[in-house]
């Protein structure tokens, strides 16, 4: 099955994350996050979490 997921599909993944507080959606580059330089636009929380985490 996971052979299935076309590789776009999978780079999209890559940089999606959700905030912890108001689980508002945010794509952004996965350095960005390690190095704490975006804020959520919602709630100007600094953490996320990977959407495929769970
Ligand atoms: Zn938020």
């Amino acid at each position: 099955m996971a052979t299935k997921i076309p590789s776009a599909q999978r780079r999209l993944f890559k940089n999606l994350f959700f905030c912890k507080v108001c689980k508002q959606k945010i794509r952004v580059d996965n350095s960005k996050i390690l190095a704490g330089k975006v804020s959520c636009r919602r709630c100007k929380s600094k953490s996320f979490r990977a959407v495929r985490k769970k």
